[in-house]
């Protein structure tokens, strides 16, 4: 098995994890990411060091190919986004994608839409995303907030897309692929729920970060944006993914990110597949 493509089924729906990078969480940087919740993700933490893996998904579905997410890009120039790399291994060719699906518009998210030329990085894709996340970010007295390079990524991005579907609620965007409200990481922040012939995946993406918050659903990392509302759509997506037994994506814990809930007397724990 390769440590940087997993394949995945659902029923009829076929992919592969790719793995964008892995980023080392050292202990500073653990308690700035939670400022106020440091010792007990640490003593919850499983593993000594934390770090933070992008799990970007690709599906095909009846003839579509669909990018949930695009890693970083080339955001972060120490670090580069390795996810088109992984693709093109896979013998799938950027051009050919039809669809990414966006989950919200962090920049370890949405930074390998634009290649190095600042050109789409998948020319011929329809971008889709929450209607709510678009709305959120892309006003203008918000960009505005922002330093410049992030405000100008944004525009250039979606500049650089002439097809871009906005949803709202939770939305079929490909057969058997649907974007499910999960608010409060950012305010249009979005799970992504894929069945296909009595099978499920359930992709949670950025509502917890590490194993730990899975423990601890009320540790509050710095990058929510609604901090509470991002806790009680936690709590949520646990309690239905324990009560249903739902196999899970996550974006950032451990290559490939898959995973269940299982209940350990008062706390919910985090079970690798
Ligand atoms: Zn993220």
């Amino acid at each position: 098995m390769s440590t940087s493509v997993y394949p995945i089924e659902i029923g009829a729906i076929r992919g592969r994890v790719l793995l964008d990078g892995v980023q080392v969480v050292s202990a500073d940087d653990l308690a700035r990411i939670f400022p106020d919740d440091n010792q007990r993700i640490r003593a919850a933490s499983p593993d000594e060091a934390l770090s933070l893996s992008g799990n970007v998904l690709f599906l095909e579905t009846a003839g579509k190919r669909i990018l949930v997410d695009t890693g970083i890009g080339n955001l972060m120039p120490d670090l580069p986004g390795q996810m088109q790399t992984r693709l093109r291994e896979t013998g799938v060719e950027p051009e050919s994608i039809d669809t990414v699906i966006l989950s919200h518009f962090h920049m370890d998210h949405i930074g390998g839409l634009l290649g190095a030329d600042g050109q789409a990085a998948f020319p011929h894709a329809r971008l889709v995303a929450s209607r709510m996340e678009y709305d959120h970010w892309m006003r203008e007295d918000l960009l505005a907030t922002l330093d410049e390079v992030r405000a100008g990524r944004l525009r250039q991005t979606f500049a650089a897309y002439p097809r871009l579907d906005l949803v709202e609620g939770q939305a079929e965007v490909e057969p058997g692929v649907s974007l499910l409200p999960a608010p409060g990481h950012t305010p249009g922040h979005c799970a992504i729920w894929i069945e296909s012939e009595g099978a499920h995946l359930l992709h949670v993406v950025d509502s917890w970060h590490c194993a730990a918050q899975v423990q601890l659903p009320d540790a509050r990392p710095i990058f929510d944006v609604q901090p509470e509302l991002a806790t009680s759509t936690h709590r949520d997506l646990l309690a239905r993914a324990e009560a249903e037994s739902l196999r899970l994506l996550t974006y950032h814990l451990a290559f490939p990110g898959l995973g269940h809930i299982q209940r350990q007397g008062e706390h919910t724990v985090w079970l690798p597949a």
